[in-house]
């Protein structure tokens, strides 16, 4: 791939200071001292809970499901959804989960859908969790069915109505272009290897915001040693005082360990820190942002609802990163970032590469008031053959992408594609 010179030449120049700027717009967030008793806070996050996401009013006849099908090709996974009355959507699922979560969408869910009314689609979203008690299974397995699911009702109300996904689930749009922010992944390779990534891919990009991993992943031991604390200023270093940087930890510390490299990732400006600790180690992570002044982001693993309540009401997270597809799709996701929302948090969905996830992920902050400035990308997706006539799903020159404005996804996926795939059976 080609190497954007000029910006790596640029970055290099402007190492010769130390920051100036960084991360103001998610600064602003507060991150201590909430506002009244945790009684009063959890009752006003309990009414936002109970404020309808689907706009249900739009239609006014019954939408009864016909048929809920998955079909498969090759790596390729698109879930298809038809109403008696003649109505279609399409979702394409998560191809890193779907090989090992589809048989709960084909086996429990869809006959679940099937002579349901699609306008009930947040009761549905509810009870399907309690049929055959599938809520014993809360995490992937039945959040990245549902959410296939999901999105191919809400494809299917959209081209109804001739609304985009976004419309469906808000009044209007906040967000019609999102900036990205790249994201490097890796893991077991040196500072050097990271820092040359990172410019590969932006000069793809062009994105004024990346974020890299610190730590081990769930592990304190990184190789190799000293990894993180090599990176911290050297990402600084190499990009200049413009970039906006964050890091990204994995569950990967205890408290004791976290809260000097968040002292560090502060000392050079970085927008946030990610998941300091285990994701489900709720007061930890709330200690380690007590401790220290920087966002503390995280819930890109989290599959409760009320755990993201606990996270909110307690002041553990400025930033919730609750995933389409791991937590149950845009209703669910919506919720999560109401509760943010009305603390002065921020939300920035988390999505796994593959598939649309990331034009599934700009419906959805197209539709927040609460967006964080940059949002996650980790990659176009180039195989799929589908067309968009609303927006080239690049990004431009900002480092900016615009959301799709047609019905539904917005993206029209190539018939005689689909028609390569096969139903899969139950
Ligand atoms: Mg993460």
């Amino acid at each position: 791939m080609k190497l954007n010179r000029r910006r790596i030449i640029t970055g290099a120049l402007a190492s010769a200071t130390m920051p100036r700027i960084s991360a103001a717009q998610f600064l602003n967030a507060p991150r201590h001292g909430l506002p009244g008793t945790l009684e009063e806070r959890y009752a006003r996050l309990d009414d936002i809970l109970r404020q309808p996401v689907f706009k249900h009013e739009l239609f006014k006849d019954p939408v009864i499901i016909e048929s809920v099908e998955l079909l498969h090709y090759k790596e390729s996974w698109l879930c298809r959804v038809r109403s008696k009355n003649g109505h279609e959507g399409l979702s394409v699922g998560n191809p890193l989960q779907m090989p090992t979560f589809y048989p709960v969408l084909v086996r429990q869910m869809a006959p679940f859908f099937v002579g349901k009314d699609a306008r009930n689609l947040e009761d549905l979203l509810e009870a399907v969790t309690v049929h055959n008690s599938l809520y014993k299974a809360q995490g992937l397995a039945i959040w990245v069915p549902l959410a296939t699911i999901e999105f191919a009702i809400l494809d299917m109300f959209g081209k109804m109505s001739n609304r985009s996904i976004g419309l469906l689930i808000s009044d209007k749009i906040y967000n019609p272009k999102i900036n990205v922010y790249q994201a490097n992944g890796e893991r077991d390779n040196s500072a050097e290897e990271v820092i040359e990534h990172l410019q590969r891919d932006l000069s793809i990009s062009y994105a004024k915001a990346i974020k890299f991993k610190v730590g081990g992943r769930m592990s304190h031991i990184e190789t190799p040693p000293g990894r993180s604390e090599k990176l911290i200023p050297l990402v600084r270093k190499t990009f200049g005082d413009e970039m906006v940087i964050s890091a990204d930890a994995n569950g990967s510390y205890n408290v004791k360990h976290a809260i000097p490299i968040g002292k560090l990732m502060q000392e050079y400006k970085y927008a946030f820190f990610e998941e300091p600790v285990p994701f489900d180690w709720y007061e930890e992570t709330r200690q380690v942002a007590d401790a220290l002044e920087i966002p503390i982001a995280g819930g890109e693993q989290e599959p409760s609802m009320h755990n993201f309540r606990w996270l909110v009401a307690n002041g553990a997270l400025s930033i919730t990163q609750q995933d389409m597809f791991y937590f149950g799709g845009m209703v669910r996701c919506m919720r999560v970032a109401r509760m943010a929302h009305a603390f002065g948090k921020q939300t920035i969905p988390h999505i796994s590469d593959g598939g649309l996830g990331y034009v599934y992920m700009m419906h959805f902050v197209s539709a927040i008031p609460n967006s964080g400035p940059y949002h996650e990308f980790k990659g176009f997706n180039d195989t799929l053959p589908y067309k968009c006539p609303t927006s080239t799903l690049r990004s431009d020159a900002n480092g900016t992408v615009t959301c799709p404005t047609g019905p539904g996804l917005g993206v029209e996926v190539d018939p005689a594609y689909i028609a390569k795939h096969e139903p899969v059976k139950a």
